[in-house]
């Protein structure tokens, strides 16, 4: 029993990865690939000569449905008793990251979609079952309250992908407009940051597709800053539950749950690197990704149970800080570490993997 709950508490980070496939550019340059996977043993083989294990490995072949059911699924489940929930794509630019978590646009082809929008559809049923399970047991009770926001942090500042004002990144106002906060119950929030409360799935989705297109059409940004930048598209539930009373079986005690998800498309991690300082990233003033770094070294103390009780780092970085209530405690987390397959992307490949293999 005790093993048993231990080893809950061990796994509440988890680490997956997706190989995409080649594409045709590749292809027509006839690139050798340079990872295989041990579906047996969830390893994946990097040069035919290192094998890095995994909660859950992908081939190229592999579907988004596929994706969603083998590791979303049940965190999304988890929401509805109360589990707090991080789903996070991380790995180089071109790997498949925005593809993975998906931004609700680029699809006319619905089993194309990623993880996101698969969520808010999954999020709504399991709306419309709770509230119709209680109506058939005749309990009368308030609907889910769900409310979404979606925010980038880039530079270490953060900007609000609702309010096209507020995502220009020239602007020292927008700057200091948002800051993370903590509430007297250690709950997260942002300050000035639109919320939508949002009744549908079409709703969230159109909302979802907005801050999609804001995040890659502000007209001051360079081409460049998406991919070194985090996108956190937050859904916010609300809900109550019934508990019988221990000490008077007749009487129904209601329970106010929370959970949040939190679902980000992460910098791509060649940020994570410094390219010394006289590199084209120090001209434009960027150096190392701290967002990155810091998730590393956060997500590796909770996700090694000999670590626990350790100091864990939240404040070192925004992305952290942003995600501290849904991290580690009561929550759920999976990084879904993306790579190409390509030989040519041999050492970025294996960074991503050995930063992943962190996490468990
Ligand atoms: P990232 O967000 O990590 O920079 P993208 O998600 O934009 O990478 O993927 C780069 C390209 O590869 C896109 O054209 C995308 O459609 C394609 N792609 C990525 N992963 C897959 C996959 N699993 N199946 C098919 N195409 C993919
Ligand atoms: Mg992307």
């Amino acid at each position: 029993e005790l093993a048993n709950s231990n080893k809950e508490i061990a796994s509440c980070v988890k680490a997956a990865v997706r190989i995409r496939p080649l594409s045709n550019n590749e292809k027509q340059d006839l690139c050798q690939t340079c990872v295989d996977i041990q579906r047996a043993t969830n390893e994946i083989i990097l040069a035919n000569s290192t094998a890095f294990t995994f909660d859950h490995v992908f081939l190229p072949e592999t579907n988004q449905e596929d994706i969603y059911r083998e590791c979303v699924y049940d965190m999304i489940e988890g929401c509805f008793q109360g589990y707090s929930a991080s789903i996070l794509a991380y790995g180089q630019t071109g790997s498949g990251k925005t593809f993975t978590m998906g931004s609700g646009i680029e699809y006319m082809d619905p089993s194309k979609e990623g993880v996101l929008p698969r969520a808010i559809i999954h999020i709504f049923q399991r709306c419309a079952r709770y509230e119709h399970e209680a109506e058939s047991i005749g309990i009368s009770m308030p609907k889910c309250i769900v409310s979404c926001q979606f925010i980038e942090i880039y530079n270490e500042n953060i900007y609000d992908l609702f309010n096209k004002e507020n995502t220009d990144f020239r602007s020292q106002k927008t700057i200091d407009k948002h800051v993370v906060f903590e509430n007297s119950n250690g709950e997260i929030g942002v300050t000035n940051i639109t919320t939508r409360f949002v009744t549908t799935a079409d709703e969230t989705l159109d909302c979802l597709r907005e801050g999609a297109l804001c995040r890659t059409t502000a007209s001051t940004r360079m081409n460049s800053v998406s991919s070194r930048s985090h996108a956190i598209f937050t859904v916010n539930l609300q809900f109550e539950r019934v508990i019988a009373s221990i000490s008077k079986p007749d009487t129904n005690i209601r329970e106010q749950i929370r959970a949040k998800i939190h679902f980000v498309d992460l910098a791509g991690s060649e940020s994570l690197k410094r390219t010394g300082a006289t590199g084209q990233r120090a001209k434009e003033g960027i150096s190392i990704n701290s967002g990155l770094l810091v998730l590393g070294n956060v997500i590796s103390i909770l996700g090694d149970p000999m670590k626990k009780g350790a100091h864990v780092p939240y404040r070192d970085s925004k992305l952290t800080r942003l995600l501290q209530d849904s991290l580690g405690g009561n929550s759920r987390t999976l990084m879904i570490a993306c790579i190409s397959p390509v030989d040519r992307d041999f050492s970025e490949t294996k960074s991503t993997l050995n930063y992943a293999q962190r996490a468990r």
